[in-house]
């Protein structure tokens, strides 16, 4: 279904409501738990039968400065230290205004959903993610995203909020002066009902599900596995493309060099950070690892076959088993061990000759044609894992200003359109190298929380009833 944008003068729902939210993934709850605590009402509409998107796929990590979580675990940090982080990781190109107010954002983000929704986070303390310069990686106990979004559900379910599934937003309604009047919702059986409203917020994420996008935005990626959730189809891009928008960082995303194949599971780049290689099946290394996962896509990829191996030892084993990814990527068969390198050699299928020489140069601290060094080599037995580089997610969208409102080419916002998440450009400029660890959650959540702010101010100004029958 092509998302299309009907002009109306006026449009009589059956249903208005003041916030109409485009998707339920950690952007739409999140705001829509922060407007139920502004006293605002809002529906969330959701193409899917559970609301999960891109978010329970993750692995739920989430990067925020400040926080109260940081604080108890007495990690001292701050929005400026993460900006200047983000910033150095994207040489610059983020966009300055948005790298400050996420920030920012994100740290009372995550405490208003710990104080007031109860969402209990964690910093991950043991190990640090390529370019965060501290320890500011929150998640849920759980560790994953599909525990993020469990808890933002029950959260959004015990708030009373309102989050209509199998709802796949197809149409926006829209005046002459570019307001949103309402929306176009298509259900189960085909039929297409509509609702009113005063502020549209687009959390659909971004274009990854797109094969035509993706081949057209980011060629490098055509033929890369897409690990994302499958209904990220680009909608907010091409609704913002039919009103005239403005598009920005079109070319950033972010890609993983560490995707288990066949498993078709995610390795976290952890085992990287704490002394793992990449292998090709020249047994040579290829890269600086360190730099970052999302860059390694396109490494990985560049290698014979397309694919890479991870190669580790028992120490690391053990570190990477307190991840529940990793135990299920374990479990279902993707790592293999071996006693020496011969053995690893011949899984590999490289001369052991080249792979014991690229093990060799581990030990001497510094490899030089990647410029990584190294605290210590790897010992026998080792663990492998087959890997290829993989798209998560975009990070190009609608462009936006600081209170997440669409913005048009002449650097006017639209009325009533907001848009954050993987819908609205993210924090990591136009290349892949860019995205730093966690910058797509950041967008999701800060984003999120500022719009609902904006939402909130704008809408009351708008209407003054909840829900209302109309006709
Ligand atoms: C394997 C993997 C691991 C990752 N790990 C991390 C991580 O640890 N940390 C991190 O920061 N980022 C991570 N990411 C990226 C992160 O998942 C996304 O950046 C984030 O989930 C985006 O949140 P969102 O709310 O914008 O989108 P989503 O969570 O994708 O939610 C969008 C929702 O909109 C719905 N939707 C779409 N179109 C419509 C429509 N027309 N009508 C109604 N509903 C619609 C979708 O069904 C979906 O539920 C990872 C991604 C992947 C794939």
């Amino acid at each position: 279904m092509t998302p299309t944008i009907e002009r109306v003068s006026r449009l009589h729902a059956p249903v208005h409501t003041m916030v109409a939210i485009v998707g339920g993934g950690a952007c739409g709850m999140t705001a829509a738990l922060m407007l139920s605590q502004l006293g605002v009402d809002c529906v969330v509409l959701e193409r899917d039968v559970l609301p999960t998107g891109s978010t329970a796929l993750s692995s739920g990590f989430v990067p925020a400065a400040a926080t109260q979580a940081q604080q108890t675990q007495g990690i001292s940090d701050s929005p400026q230290l993460f900006a200047q982080d983000i910033q150095a990781k994207a040489h610059g190109r983020a966009s300055p205004e948005l790298v400050q107010a996420y920030s920012e954002a994100i740290g009372p983000a995550l405490n208003a959903l710990a104080q007031h929704h109860g969402i209990p986070w964690q910093v991950l303390d043991t190990f640090l993610y390529p370019g965060h310069s501290v320890h500011r990686m929150h998640a849920v106990p759980e560790k994953t995203g599909a525990g993020l979004m469990m808890r933002l559900h029950n959260a959004a379910e015990t708030a009373g909020m309102v989050v209509l599934t199998e709802a796949q937003v197809t149409t926006l309604y829209v005046n002459d002066a570019d307001r949103i009047l309402g929306l176009g919702f298509v259900r189960p059986d085909g039929q297409l009902e509509q609702l009113n409203c005063d502020m549209v917020l687009l959390a659909c994420n971004g274009f990854g599900g797109n094969a035509d996008l993706v081949s057209t935005l980011l060629p490098e990626m055509r033929d890369a596995l897409y690990a994302g959730h499958a209904g990220n189809d680009g909608s907010a891009i091409q609704w913002g493309q039919q009103l005239g928008a403005q598009l920005a960082d079109l070319g950033g995303y972010q890609g993983h060099g560490s995707w288990a194949v066949p498993q078709g599971a995610l390795i976290s780049w952890a085992l990287m950070m704490e002394g793992a290689i990449q292998i090709n099946a020249l047994g040579q290394r290829f890269h600086d690892e360190t730099q970052g996962y999302s860059e390694a896509a396109v490494h990985v990829l560049a290698q014979p076959g397309g694919v890479a191996w991870n190669v580790f030892d028992d120490r690391l084993l053990n570190f990477a088993q307190d991840f529940p990814d990793f135990c299920e990527a374990q479990a279902a068969g993707a790592v293999h061990s071996f006693a020496d390198v011969a053995a690893l050699a011949k899984h590999i299928g490289c001369s052991a000759d080249a792979l014991g020489k690229t093990l060799e140069t581990m030990q001497e601290g510094l490899d030089p044609p990647t410029g990584r060094s190294f605290k210590r080599s790897l010992v026998a037995p080792f663990h492998t894992i087959r890997v290829t580089g993989a798209l998560f997610h975009t990070q190009g969208g609608l462009d936006i200003n600081v209170q997440c409102q669409v913005l048009r080419p002449n650097g006017s916002s639209f009325p009533n359109l907001l848009a954050a998440g993987g819908a609205a450009r993210g924090v990591s400029g136009d290349a892949v190298w860019g995205y730093l660890s966690g910058n797509g959650l950041l967008s999701a959540i800060a984003g999120g929380y500022i719009a609902a702010h904006t939402a909130a101010q704008s809408a009351k100004q708008f209407a003054s009833s909840t829900i209302r029958e109309t006709s």
